[in-house]
């Protein structure tokens, strides 16, 4: 494949969404432990685990259910977000997060194992 094609393919990040050929504006990230799905603006490169939607199924996209959804504000242009707009996102994703952390309970059998007997 000539390296223009590539080159063109990289810049273009097109939505994930099954037959979708259009420009993804907007990327969306599970926090499995909070079942919170979150849809936001475009970072500059591809983050590992998001997906990336289109305008359109940005716009449609449901959550599993009981899961909720926290849509932020992206742009439709072609991406550049601001610092503003990745830390909005990094807080949102953290702040799910953080919510789970609290939650966790203490593992019983790490505590039973730290019990010794001697004979
Ligand atoms: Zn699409």
């Amino acid at each position: 494949m000539p390296t223009t094609i590539l080159k063109t393919m990289k810049a273009h990040r097109q939505c994930v969404h099954f037959g979708c050929e259009e420009r993804a504006v907007a990327t969306l990230t599970y926090n499995y432990a909070e079942a919170t799905a979150v849809l936001g603006p475009l970072p500059p490169e591809k983050a590992p685990y998001t997906s990336e939607f289109c305008e359109h199924h940005a716009n449609t996209f449901t959550a599993p259910n009981g899961w909720q959804v926290i849509r932020l504000a992206f742009s439709t242009e072609p991406p550049e977000p601001t610092e503003a707009d990745i830390s909005a996102l990094a807080e949102a994703v953290k702040e799910a997060g953080r919510k789970a952390r609290i939650g966790l309970p203490r593992d019983p059998w790490r505590t039973q194992l730290s019990v010794k007997t001697y004979e």
